[in-house]
């Protein structure tokens, strides 16, 4: 959703100047909702500093689970690219969220065998055995071992290599890597609203009309410190 903005200067910097669409809610967290209110260096600011990162706050993770059967959007968009830690018989791995599936990649154990999800084991396989000099036909028929192969059991390919199938279970989000989205995330959101419900009034003295809360305050005054130019505001 489209709201065009009646002024001409970038609400945080205050800078005039062409003036770009900014998503109040980031595009990362599925937000929508579009202001061409802020210059292009404090959008880019906003964008990679923290809008980008948002989606890996642990809270806000948790929180898209919870809504995934609710607001499936908002879930793809928070989860697409987070990992998760899959079981696979006697290893763990890392699988990562992309359209709906968990994949996995190609994992080496500290036993040196190679953890290989299902969608490229026959592509590896192939790969492998072809640098060994087998011909078509042994690899054909190789795949089709490792296809037939029980769970579990060890089976023969070749005189280098062998595999072992195993069953895969997602054990849950792996949040080793989430980290705490910045507070001016969430100063940045509530002084965007701030805008829109009171129109060019923002630029009379911005901070001031939110002075009731400290934390917001410092946050926009810091958000006015990195959007300043070599040349001042
Ligand atoms: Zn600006």
């Amino acid at each position: 959703m489209r709201i065009p903005w009646p002024g001409q200067k970038c609400i945080v910097c205050l800078n005039s100047g062409p003036l770009t669409w900014e998503h109040i809610i980031p595009r990362a967290l599925g937000g929508d909702l579009i202001c061409n209110f802020l210059c292009k260096p404090c959008n880019d600011r906003f964008g990679f500093g923290i809008d980008a990162k948002a989606k890996f706050d642990p809270g806000l993770r948790l929180t898209a689970n919870r809504l995934q059967n609710d607001i499936p959007t908002v879930h793809a968009a928070i989860e697409g690219g987070q990992r998760y830690v899959v079981k696979s018989g006697p290893a763990r791995a890392t699988g990562v969220w992309q359209q709906g599936a968990i994949l996995g990649s190609i994992e080496r154990q500290d036993d040196g065998s190679l953890m290989v999800p299902d969608n490229l084991v026959r592509r590896k396989l192939r790969e492998m055995l072809a640098a060994e000099g087998h011909e078509e036909t042994f690899i054909a028929e190789a795949l089709e071992k490792q296809a037939r192969a029980p769970v579990g059991e060890r089976v023969e390919l070749s005189d280098e290599i062998s595999i072992v199938n195993w069953e895969a279970h997602c054990e849950g989000a792996d949040m080793s890597d989430n980290r705490l989205a910045s507070d001016l995330l969430f100063a940045k959101i509530a002084y965007e609203f701030l805008a829109l419900l009171v129109g060019t009034a923002i630029y009379a003295d911005a901070p001031a009309l939110i002075s009731g809360s400290a934390r917001f305050e410092t946050a926009i005054t810091i958000a006015r410190i990195q959007c300043r130019t070599p040349n001042g505001w």
